[in-house]
């Protein structure tokens, strides 16, 4: 049997493995660094399966390492399963439904995302074990990758460095390449005056909280001159207080700061700095600044992300039966109508099916092919897949776990990635980055291109976005 059709195979007797652990996670919906019993699960999982398992790396108490093989090439496959704040929602409810007592929820689907990564490795070590092929697998347990950089943590303690390639996935409603994503910069402006009797004596008081808004109206003026491609944004951390009367003392600023390179978001952060500062001096404050973390850009490796492409689309896209089209179906009426139609128009085109066949089964099966293109597209999200894509060459596609037009972070998310639609997503994928590992051990000659593609992108030159002395889950 060709390793296609036997990965196939395996894949089919892992499936409720695979389904066990999204459920068990999402269930648990734990927050980042804080995902004890997820990570407690998931190493149980890999290590009754033959795993040697290593808890706690780089630091981080939640972080693990699962390891089967030995010698080279040496795979990676990224698993997250942290979940985010007040998206608590019961699972396969088509309104919203948080569960009672739990705050938070799988509105990104990591429970999946960390499932379809396990099962991954799982496939390929069985895969390994009766190929007798030379070959390591190594599969990450990634925290906090929502609010915490947990993945870039774990490059500055050097988790990645032995990896020839690595193979990662995020839960979506597509079957596609993860396009190259944006570099970002959290930071934090403090400013300190003086307090006085606004009304009786206001000559007295320096106020924190004009020099925020004067940072913020300068900032404004800076966005014309800025990259179209950048983002600002920024919150008040601190106003100064509740009362008019008192001029504010204190006062502070959280600012996010996002390019397609993180060198570019530097310039920026430079030019913003400079604001704060002035601020400052325009009121007579005082300003501390302090840079809390931030996220590499994530780069498409072309050689790897054909090979995850080329295995994706010869294992399938997601096997939905009737079970997850009635699911799907139900998600799909309690949309709007102006979603709804766009949700058809989209489905019928990449399926290449009419609109009224796709309305009756209303999840993505076909799987897009990697282009070229998907290196020019920009998202202006981000990932701390990021940081580990300029250690090893990485390749990370999306698996469909719900309905189209289902936006992330939101409640309809959680509630399709804890149904058997979350399963099927996690399993396609899982098979697909298995035999893609399968096909890298066959003919590890693929890594020396891959590893020149990286090369020629960065120079071979990585600066972490985390300042020295920052730890784990600080400043979230
Ligand atoms: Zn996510």
């Amino acid at each position: 049997m060709d390793s296609k059709a036997r990965i196939h195979e395996i894949a089919e007797q892992k499936a409720g493995i695979i389904a066990d652990m999204n459920h068990a996670v999402f269930d648990y919906a734990e927050y980042g660094y804080k995902e004890f019993k997820s990570a407690a699960k998931l190493t149980q999982v890999l290590e009754d399966e033959g795993f040697k398992v290593e808890r706690g790396i780089a630091g981080i108490e939640t972080a693990f390492v699962g390891t089967y093989g030995s010698g080279k090439p040496v795979i990676g496959i990224l698993g997250e399963y942290d979940a985010l704040p007040n998206l608590s929602q019961k699972a396969g409810v088509a309104e919203p439904c948080p569960i009672e007592g739990q705050k938070y929820g799988h509105g990104c689907g990591h429970s999946c995302l960390g499932a379809g990564a396990m099962g991954a490795a799982i496939i390929v070590k069985e895969f390994l074990k009766e190929s007798g092929l030379p070959g390591t697998i190594k599969v990450f347990g990634c925290p906090a990758e929502e609010t915490g950089f947990g993945k870039c943590f774990m490059v500055k303690e050097h988790c990645f460095d032995d990896l020839d390639m690595c193979f990662s996935w995020h839960p979506m409603d597509g079957n596609m390449c993860f396009p190259r994503s944006v570099a970002y910069y959290k930071v934090r402006f403090d400013f300190k005056g003086k307090s006085a009797h606004a009304g009786g004596a206001p000559e007295l008081g320096r106020s924190a909280l004009d020099a925020c808004e004067l940072m913020n109206v300068g900032v404004n003026y800076l966005r014309e001159h800025i990259i179209s491609t950048a983002r600002v944004h920024y919150a008040y951390l601190d106003n100064g207080g509740e009362a008019p009367n008192i001029v504010q003392a204190h006062a502070s600023l959280l600012y996010f700061v996002r390019a397609p390179r993180l060198a570019l978001c530097d310039e920026i952060l430079e030019r913003i700095k400079k604001i704060a500062q002035g601020a400052a001096l325009m009121t007579e404050t005082e300003v501390k600044i302090t840079v809390l973390g931030g996220l590499s850009d994530f780069i498409p490796n072309p050689t790897a992300s054909t090979i995850l492409s080329d295995s994706f689309i010869a294992e399938g896209g997601p096997d939905f039966g009737e079970e997850e089209f009635a699911m799907a179906r139900k998600f799909l009426d309690a949309m709007s109508d102006e979603d709804r139609a766009k949700a058809l128009v989209t489905g019928a085109r990449i399926n290449g099916i009419s609109e009224e066949e796709f309305s009756k089964r209303p999840l993505n099966t076909t799987v897009i092919p990697y282009s070229e293109k998907f290196r020019e597209m920009l998202s202006t999200g981000s990932t701390d897949v990021g940081d580990v894509s300029y250690i090893t060459p990485t390749a990370q596609f999306t698996a469909a776990t719900c309905i189209p037009g289902t936006g992330s972070h939101t409640w309809q998310f959680a509630a399709q990635a804890g149904t058997s639609i979350g399963d099927k997503g996690s399993i396609a994928i899982a098979r697909a980055m298995a035999y893609a590992s399968a096909r890298v051990y066959e003919d590890p000659s693929v890594i020396e291109q891959a590893k020149k593609e990286l090369y020629d992108e960065t120079q071979g030159k990585y600066r972490s976005p985390i300042p020295d002395g920052i730890k784990p889950g600080e400043g979230m």
